[in-house]
């Protein structure tokens, strides 16, 4: 299946601007979602925003943030009586439609809303009319939800036009008609066609580009997060456009692109050979774990280049306490040195550091620092996973005996809930190097479907190429995972 990423797409003006703003602020209220996107809403609830549904439900003299779809003249009013500090984003284009919406009302014109009648936009267009109800022949105004289908719109307003002397300002915005008419573009061209939109089933403009794109003879799909998209099955999709509605960030979008075009999510690697490579060089073994660290350092940052979002490395195994008390040792204190001196990367980058394998096997000393970095950086997205005293069988050992005493009986899904990280994806694809061919007791439940990527580079001259090379690899392979 090819990948086409549909030109425009995603964050309109009217968002961008609302959730600039926002991120400028702390301790505010807002009044509804900000924007139809859980991505962004989840951040903002990072951020200290709390989300109301009622204007009174905002203590008098707080601060309340409107959003980019508006409110109704009688909303505003209540803020004031409240005396409340508003930051009023209100896009533009929807200014206008209250413009006109209001010009026509005090006209004396019994006035149309086209749009979802629950729609925020739509409730604080109707505060600004008087409810009439129009008689045939009579003369009304017509204004639309900015974020309408467009053809849709200019069909109702000619079915209108067969019952009403119609006066309409009723054009959607120039973002929603912008990426509608990119959706009809690609869904002309030849070929078996499907459009992903990306973007939450509450956004009113990402059920539109849907709309749109069945309407035009495609297959259309719809995502909100990695875990809807990877449920979707595109069957015989030979081109699939991909777009987004104005309110999903870009990030995600480039996130998805990436998922698509099989840049696995899931990066896990045997960093094997660093022992060889001190050898070959007459050095002491510590000095090629000290180096191996350095190669760690840089391929964390190539797989965030590359849009990996979990990266699991194996570094010291259950079997390793047999290797010598010196050699062990000096990995220990290494272990504590490179969490203590790369705290702040990590918060810097917005890169959560988590452990996996037997704590207690550990000093006091490292499970401090182990524990205060995975504290400071919990709430980030992007993951790196260290396996430190870790096996395979231990960690089904002991996902084994955490069940029997919850004494819940297994099946393959509850199992997964109780091994050390039950939440991360399954590795998609899995480096080994120093030309060994084995898998040496590393995640033996979670690597069932992996692919796996054999290099002989020993770990500390692992490169940047040698990793392009591998998921170049991955990206040519047909994961079928049981099926056909
Ligand atoms: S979709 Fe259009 S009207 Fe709505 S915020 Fe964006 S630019 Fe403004």
């Amino acid at each position: 299946m090819r990948i086409e990423v549909i030109e425009p797409h995603g964050l309109c003006a009217g968002v961008n601007a609302a959730i600039a703003c926002a991120l400028r602020l702390r301790d505010v209220y807002c009044l509804h979602g900000l924007v139809h996107n859980e991505i962004v809403i989840d951040e903002l609830k990072a951020l200290g925003y709390r989300f109301v549904e009622r204007i009174e439900d905002v203590p008098e003299g707080e601060t309340v943030l409107f959003s980019a779809h508006g409110v109704s003249p009688q909303v505003r009013e209540i803020a004031a009586r409240r005396r409340l500090h508003v930051i009023d984003t209100t896009c533009p284009f929807v200014t206008r439609v209250h413009r006109a919406a209001r010009d026509f009302s005090d006209r004396g014109l019994p006035v149309i809303i086209l749009g979802d009648s629950d729609h925020a936009e739509v409730k604080g267009i109707a505060g600004e009319i008087k409810p009439r109800r129009p008689r045939a022949s009579q003369r009304v105004g017509v204004v639309a939800q900015t974020t309408m289908d467009a053809d849709e719109v200019a069909a109702r307003v000619s079915e209108l036009r067969k019952t009403y002397e119609v006066e309409a300002m009723a054009d959607v915005c120039t973002a929603t008609k912008e990426r509608q008419d990119a959706v009809k573009r690609f869904c002309a061209a030849p070929g078996s066609r499907g459009v992903l939109v990306l973007g939450s089933g509450t956004s009113a403009n990402t059920k539109r580009l849907v709309a749109v794109a069945e309407r035009c003879g495609a297959r259309a799909f719809r995502a909100g997060t990695l875990d809807e998209l990877e449920r979707i099955d595109f069957g015989d999709v030979e081109t699939l456009g991909v777009t987004s509605g104005a309110s999903t960030p870009e990030r995600f979008f480039d996130e998805a692109v990436k998922f698509l075009r099989h840049v696995p999510r899931h990066l896990a690697i045997i960093m094997d050979g660093n022992g060889r490579w001190a050898m070959r060089r007459g050095k002491r073994r510590g000095e090629g774990h000290v180096a191996g660290a350095r190669t760690l350092a840089n391929v964390l940052r190539w797989c965030g280049a590359r849009g990996i979002r979990y990266l699991t490395v194996y570094a010291f195994s259950t079997e390793n306490w047999k290797r010598p008390k010196e050699e062990v040792d000096g990995l220990m204190n290494l272990f504590v040195k490179m969490l203590r001196s790369k705290a702040l990367d990590f918060v810097h980058n917005k890169v959560r550091f988590r452990m996996i394998g037997r704590r207690g096997d550990l000093s006091s000393r490292l499970n401090a620092a182990i524990t205060r970095l995975e504290e400071s950086t919990r709430n980030f997205k992007r993951e790196f996973i260290v396996a430190i005293s870790y096996g395979g069988r231990a960690e089904i050992v002991d996902a084994v005996n955490a069940a029997m005493r919850a004494g819940e009986p297994i099946t393959e899904e509850t199992f997964r809930n109780y091994l050390y990280a039950p939440d991360v994806p399954d590795p998609d694809l899995v480096i080994r190097t120093s030309g060994e061919l084995r898998t040496s007791n590393f995640l033996l439940w979670e690597t069932a479907y992996s692919e796996y990527y054999f290099t002989d580079a020993l770990w500390p001259d692992f490169t940047e190429a040698e990793l392009d090379r591998a998921l170049a690899d991955y990206a040519k392979r047909h994961r079928r995972k049981g099926g056909t």
